[in-house]
């Protein structure tokens, strides 16, 4: 079957093996844009949070592109995702379109539910070519990852404007096109020696650093957070992103699959500012701040859908940690009408800031 997926940053690049694994042809939509947006928010309730609109458009484009399912990751816990999925199967029926909605969530013990799940995805293929899928899939995610950290170490530091965005992009499409685990790894081997050569000229550069913390979401996907690391990058400031898509699949998956829980280290780290899981990243918001602060980062910048309960939250407790550790912490609110103008020019505050924290004279 012809089956789309909502984009989230790079991570289509793996996406795509892990549905051809599972027997499926991946409709991969275009990157997300203003049309994404338009398409997404003319179906969605008002008052949704943004990411369930983007997300919405990239479906609506990838069955104009002629899939004929949807995939869709769903959730449970004290935030909307866990009705994302529904609602929007609701949206696409009521809209006219005929489509087969697969929701990908953790079944909570219910064994019927799990079955139908299972044999819904992966009736159509063979387990040595869904391993093989899981494998390529796993291993494109671990290097897309590791040539974004890369590039956010870097960015900063390039001698010429947009190099490390020029060689992420070009490693990222042969990553794509690669077909075997070991060519992926040699890929990520190079990509790391030419961006090893683009800071070479200027490696002891004094740079702030700050930490990207909030809803998962809007820290990966550049069309929601306005190419918010890029743009950091090019202010001269080195992004430590605090949430992966690996860790994500470790925590919630494969932990959940085993019956282990995630939180207590973020307990630990969120104690004396929040004693409960909150729902989406409203806890790794509060802890990966303080672990910030501890790490001697400059600064943290706070990234958040409007409306967005865990984040909201978050946000309320930030300016207490800032206060106890003399930490400038940054929050950004993004819907669909966010203003290109007002958020650089923020940035360029915030960062200003930093500057003079990193070159006063006892720093
Ligand atoms: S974490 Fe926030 S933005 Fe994401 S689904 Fe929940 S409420 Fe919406």
């Amino acid at each position: 079957m012809k089956i789309t997926f909502p984009h989230l940053g790079n991570s289509y690049i793996s996406v795509e093996p892990l549905l051809e694994g599972m027997g499926h042809e991946p409709i991969t939509p275009p990157y997300g844009s203003k049309r994404t947006l338009e398409l997404g928010g003319q179906l969605s309730p008002e008052v949704i949070c943004l990411p369930f609109k983007i997300v919405l458009g990239n479906m609506l484009e990838g069955l104009d592109q002629g899939a004929t399912g949807v995939v869709m990751i769903g959730g449970w816990g004290p935030c909307r995702l866990g009705y994302y999925g529904e609602v929007q199967r609701i949206l696409l029926e009521k809209s006219g379109r005929e489509i087969e909605f697969f929701m990908l969530e953790m079944p909570r013990g219910n064994v019927e539910k799990t079955i139908r799940l299972l044999h819904q995805t992966f009736s159509c293929t063979r387990p040595q070519k869904f391993w093989r899928g899981c494998q390529l899939a796993w291993v494109k995610l671990e290097a897309v990852e590791c040539l974004e950290s890369l590039a956010l170490k870097i960015r900063p530091r390039e001698q010429t404007r947009g190099t490390a965005s020029r060689i992420l992009s070009k490693y990222l499409k042969e990553i794509r096109q690669a077909q075997g685990v070991r060519r992926v790894k040699d890929l990520a081997r190079k990509a790391q020696g030419d961006f090893l050569d683009a800071m070479k000229t200027n490696t002891g550069a004094k740079v702030p650093k700050v930490g990207l913390v909030g809803e998962i979401y809007t820290v990966i996907e550049p069309l929601a957070n306005l190419n918010l690391e890029e743009r950091l990058g090019e202010l001269g400031v080195e992004v430590v992103r605090t949430i992966s898509l690996q860790e994500w699949v470790r925590d919630h998956i494969f932990k959940k699959l085993v019956g282990r829980s995630h939180l207590a280290p973020l307990m630990r780290s969120a104690e004396g500012y929040l004693h409960s899981f909150i729902g989406g990243h409203g806890l790794e918001t509060v802890a990966h701040s303080v672990d910030s602060a501890r790490a001697n980062l400059n600064g943290v910048i706070q990234i958040l859908p409007l409306a967005c309960m865990p984040e909201i939250l978050a946000q309320g407790i930030l300016p207490q940690i800032s206060r106890d550790y003399n930490l400038p912490i940054m929050s950004l609110v993004v819907d669909e009408h966010s203003s290109e103008t007002g958020f650089q020019t923020r940035l360029e505050a915030f960062v200003d800031l930093l500057e003079r924290q990193v070159h006063a004279p006892h720093a």
